[in-house]
């Protein structure tokens, strides 16, 4: 596996992967790798001839107040993790080669940006896409891989594919967990002993949720009422949202069905952690 690190050499790289007529997977990414990670670089693995791994933690799509200065790092770890996944290329651009004047063109996402996460991080979801579009540019992938863990991040992303006409197929992947459910995070780090036992109260409501859906409830309000109270009796939660959206153009849904998603987002001590799930799929 090489590390690349600025733009012009992953240019060269590109071309001359492109004279040998092969296909290539990203796996855009901000580091700190977990089993999560790894399962997004397997599936790219499989899907294209050469994988490319991006390494960056996008400053723009933080806002003020956020993780940005304190996002874990470990480059050494990530190096062997990405090798050991199969792994090309790991590209690995510095803040100054991505942005050398500070932000400047930047993507708006569209629509599906307006709920959810959009909503308490404004902003957000313009720098995530801004990222992902360069990225495309720069790598030029017949296909991306994006994990499920960020649902509307996927959404958006694929949104953006077809209203930009990027020739790139988007595959997701299902989220991955800890033995107890636990969906990984990088920021799982964040978490004390009792954290990390209380932030088990996103997957235990999504599993309340799926349970009630599966006797017939199907009324958004007292599904969402029902995991509401569970993650409110957790003393160190705080609820940012639990909504019902649809799959795919997310919006807040009255009456479910096996098309809606409860997505949440909770933050433990000082921790800001999401979840989701499909209530009709039996994946929980
Ligand atoms: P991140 O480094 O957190 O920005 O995540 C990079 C990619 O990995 C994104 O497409 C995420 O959705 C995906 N990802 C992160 N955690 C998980 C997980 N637990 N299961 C599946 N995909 C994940």
């Amino acid at each position: 596996m090489d590390i690349i690190s600025n733009i012009s050499s992953l240019r060269e790289w590109r071309i001359q992967v492109a004279a040998c007529g092969d296909s290539v997977a990203l796996v855009p990414t901000m580091g700190f790798f977990h089993q999560g990670h790894t399962a997004l670089m397997r599936m790219a693995r499989r899907l294209a001839d050469r994988v490319v791994v991006s390494l960056f933690v996008n400053p723009i799509q933080f806002g003020p107040g956020e993780d940005l200065d304190l996002y874990p790092r470990d480059l050494d770890r990530d190096r062997e993790t990405a090798a050991a996944a199969g792994v090309d290329i790991l590209f690995v651009p510095a803040a100054t080669a991505m942005y050398p004047e500070g932000p400047g063109t930047l993507v708006v996402a569209g629509p599906l940006a307006a709920n959810l996460c959009g909503r308490t991080r404004p902003g957000h979801f313009d720098g995530v896409c801004t990222v992902v579009a360069k990225l495309f540019n720069l790598v030029q992938p017949q296909v991306a891989v994006f994990g499920r863990k960020d649902f509307q991040q996927l959404a958006i992303i694929r949104n953006m594919v077809v209203d930009l006409d990027f020739p790139v197929k988007i595959v997701s992947h299902p989220i991955v967990r800890e033995a107890d459910g636990l969906a990984l995070s990088s920021r799982n780090l964040y978490l004390d002993p009792e954290e990390r036992r209380q932030a088990l109260c996103l997957v235990q409501g999504l599993r309340r949720a799926k349970t009630l859906y599966n006797e017939g409830e199907r009324d958004c309000v007292r599904l969402r009422d029902e995991v509401a109270t569970l993650i409110r009796a957790r003393p160190l939660a705080a609820i940012d949202y639990v909504s019902l959206v649809s799959r795919d153009r997310l919006v807040d849904m009255g009456t479910a069905d096996n098309n809606t998603v409860m997505v949440l987002a909770v933050r433990v001590g000082s921790t800001r952690l999401i979840d989701n799930t499909i209530l009709s799929d039996e994946d929980l």
